[in-house]
């Protein structure tokens, strides 16, 4: 019995997905609060063939989880569940704190008083802030410095699960860290299906600011697999000397070493579109405080865990562009419940 929270969102059902590739005899129980930027539609096919049990649940409710905890019986948690958009975190920073800082401590809790197998908490390379030019990456041992709403509930997140980890040694918790995904199911609010989805409607594709920030791109499906490796790796004891040293709690760090500029994302999504980059792309006014650059060493994940990326970025790429093609009514109907999901940080005032 496998609990995955934010079943609805863009990893938490990539997730479902594998894990029902991956093992047959798993039963996979799905929670999601169903946010406005979450889609059931992602895992119908899950639920329809009885491979998946999907609840509407808030992960802040300890009440409902306990009885989903006793009801199927859990034995691995793997918590996605959370506010996801850094855009979205400056409009309305409480519901990030509520899902990403209470939210994680109450599920904790809930593994904790119902003892559960293994309970893996899925966080962001973002938790590491901003990276300067002279920082060859961050890995686990990292100090934590976020400096957005989103990258702060998410470290506020992380400091709770690392005390859990240490206070409570024989829960078996196991936290990730990873760097940017893509691949199917994306919300359209995202940097790579904003730009797909808009050049497909013959919109304009926006890049923030100068477009040089930079990221670290892997695959959705590679996260799986890393994250799948976690779930099931054996139990470590915690090491008394990751009082001082993070590095040496069961955290994971995932990536593929692909660092790209905004830019070249579009350049890249333009040229699999057969499109001119000046035609389909706008810059326009940057969002607030926007983090220009991160990169995350997966060594410790490689070393103790066997993690290899399998997607290579440009085949990962033409793929997901494929899949906004072929999967049009998927994004059509999100756009026409939530309306135009690109924040204009030029006029704040229209700004939701
Ligand atoms: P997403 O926004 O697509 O999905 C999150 C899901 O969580 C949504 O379905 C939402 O409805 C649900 N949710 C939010 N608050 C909830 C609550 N209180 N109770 C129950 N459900 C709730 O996000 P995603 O991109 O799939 O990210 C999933 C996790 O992976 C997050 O923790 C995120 O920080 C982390 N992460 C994401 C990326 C990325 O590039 N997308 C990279 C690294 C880590």
């Amino acid at each position: 019995m496998i609990l995955i929270t934010g079943v609805a969102g863009f990893i938490g059902s990539n997730y479902a997905h594998f894990v029902a590739k991956q093992h047959p005899d798993y039963q996979l129980i799905g929670v999601d609060k169903l946010t406005p930027y979450s889609c059931r539609d992602n895992i119908r096919d899950l639920e329809a063939s009885g491979r998946l049990i999907f609840h509407q649940v808030d992960i802040v409710d300890q009440q409902a989880l306990a009885e989903l905890y006793q009801k199927y019986g859990i034995n691995y948690v793997v918590n996605f569940a959370a506010e996801s958009h850094n855009d979205r975190a400056i409009n309305n920073p409480t519901s990030f704190v509520h899902s990403n800082v209470v939210g994680a401590q109450t599920i904790l809790e809930v593994s904790r008083l119902h003892g559960v197998k293994r309970h893996v908490h899925i966080s962001t390379i973002e938790v590491y802030g901003e990276q300067g030019e002279t920082v060859p990456y961050f890995d686990e041992s990292s100090p934590l410095n976020a400096k957005t709403p989103y990258s702060a509930s998410k470290a506020a997140g992380d400091i709770i699960v690392r005390s859990y980890m240490q206070t409570y040694p024989d829960m078996d918790i196991a936290m990730t860290h990873c760097a940017n995904n893509y691949g199917p199911f994306q919300f359209p609010e995202k940097l790579i299906p904003l730009a797909i989805t808009n050049i497909l409607r013959g919109k304009k594709a926006l890049l923030y600011g100068d477009g040089l920030q930079k990221r670290d791109w892997l695959h959705v499906e590679d996260h799986c697999r890393g994250i799948d490796l976690v779930v099931h790796c054996p139990a470590s004891s915690i090491n008394e000397n990751a009082a001082t040293n993070p590095g040496l709690l069961p955290i994971y760090d995932f990536s593929a070493r692909h660092e790209l500029t905004n830019i070249e994302i579009l350049q890249k999504i333009c040229k699999v579109l057969g499109k001119e980059f000046e035609s389909c792309v706008q810059f326009v006014a940057d969002r607030p405080n926007h983090d220009r650059r991160y990169l995350i060493n997966p060594e410790k994940a490689e070393r103790e865990l066997g993690f290899r990326p399998e997607v290579e970025f440009d085949a990962g790429m033409e793929a997901t562009v494929a899949w906004y093609i072929d999967n049009r009514q998927w994004w059509e109907n999100i756009i026409d419940t939530t309306g135009e999901l690109a924040i204009d940080w030029a006029t704040p005032s229209l700004s939701k």
